[in-house]
């Protein structure tokens, strides 16, 4: 699926037949004007400065001619662009803000991972009226494999491109999709629809660049945060819970003495439990940590038995499609505040 996705989003120039039809009409109808005008020009008699004068006019209109034909080869002027998920709207809106596009989200926000998500009619006509798509990437939105099927009249932009990633926890053959959890994978991703939209709307190219400048300025300031918190909290032990939070982990240096998997069709056995509760209980790890959409009554009991604090973390999947532009900003500092309670010495953070 990603190879076929990823050679879409490669070279693939925009033709959408909605906009021939107009751009043909344009074309054919100025091409008609300047023809009947060099017609009365050359045919009617007059002195010879009237007619060089109108030869040169003709001349500045066929080249009028030519200029259009490229202007009504561009893009349409307000491209639709569906974004798969919430962290990948987030950054595309902050990327084509000051452009004529329309920036929309296909899975809700609150939504959170949409490896379960399933496609309904409604969603299908959603996609065919989209000029662009631009998805995480990674495996991350399976459904995607029926959109692109169905129907390949839009472009594909896959964000994961050149992006080192990890293997997936629980089958190390695949990728582990969730690049968008530190700043730097999300600016990244980013860069990578900058570069992307930048090669199909070559006329938006320096504003796309201009805020993308803006937007790692900001992403920067978030970053030096990240290291500050990463050097204090290199090899501090922890639990991970789910394989959104492995980037992070690796990321800022910490050791990671179990991880489970909860949330989706994941079922930890009873006795999967108990061993865990026992490694917790001899290892002592500073935390568990959690991603807020997936805290569940199996970690509740982990707390009741190991009183281990769980540190939960938002990994952009409760926020509001209306969301003011920090909300990124916003997502990791508070995600570094929280973490920056592994660091002290009370044990009472888990209820935050
Ligand atoms: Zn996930
Ligand atoms: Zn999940």
């Amino acid at each position: 699926m990603i190879q076929s996705l990823h050679h879409a989003s490669q070279g693939k120039k925009m033709k959408n037949p909605k906009f021939g039809k107009s751009r043909f009409l344009g074309f054919f109808m100025l091409c008609k004007i300047v023809f009947e005008f060099a017609i009365l020009a050359i045919v009617k008699p007059m002195p010879a400065t009237i007619f060089t004068s109108r030869c040169f006019l003709v001349v500045i209109c066929f080249s009028l001619i030519f200029v259009s034909g490229t202007l009504f080869s561009q893009p349409p002027s307000s491209p639709r662009i569906l974004c798969s998920v919430f962290p990948v709207f987030l950054i595309t809106r902050e990327i084509a803000s000051g452009t004529n596009g329309v920036v929309d989200l296909f899975v809700p926000s609150n939504f959170g991972c949409p490896h379960d998500y399933s496609l309904t009619p409604g969603d299908i006509q959603n996609f065919q009226k989209a000029d662009l798509v631009i998805f995480n990437g990674l495996g991350f939105e399976p459904f995607l494999d029926r959109i692109s099927k169905d129907q390949n009249k839009a472009i594909f932009i896959d964000c994961s491109q050149k992006i080192e990633f990890l293997p997936d926890s629980l089958a190390t053959q695949k990728p582990n999709p969730h690049i968008f959890t530190t700043p730097n994978g999300l600016l990244q991703m980013a860069e990578n629809v900058t570069t992307e939209l930048s090669k199909i709307f070559p006329q938006n190219s320096s504003q796309y660049r201009f805020n993308f400048r803006g937007f790692s300025e900001r992403l920067r300031k978030v970053e030096s945060a990240w290291r500050a918190v990463a050097k204090e909290l290199a090899s501090v032990s922890v639990v991970l819970t789910h394989s959104s939070e492995d980037y992070l982990a690796k990321d800022l240096g910490l050791s990671v003495i179990a991880r489970i998997e909860i949330g989706h069709e994941e079922e930890i056995s009873p006795r999967e439990l108990m061993n865990l509760i026992k490694l917790i209980q001899r290892e002592k790890p500073r935390a568990v940590l959690v991603d807020d959409q997936h805290a569940s009554k199996i970690l509740e009991t982990v707390f009741n038995e190991t009183r281990i604090p769980l540190l939960r973390l938002n990994f952009f999947s409760s926020g509001e499609k209306s969301s003011s532009s920090e909300y990124i900003e916003a997502t990791f500092l508070e995600n570094i505040r929280r973490l920056k309670m592994l660091l002290s010495k009370t044990r009472h953070f888990d209820s935050q």
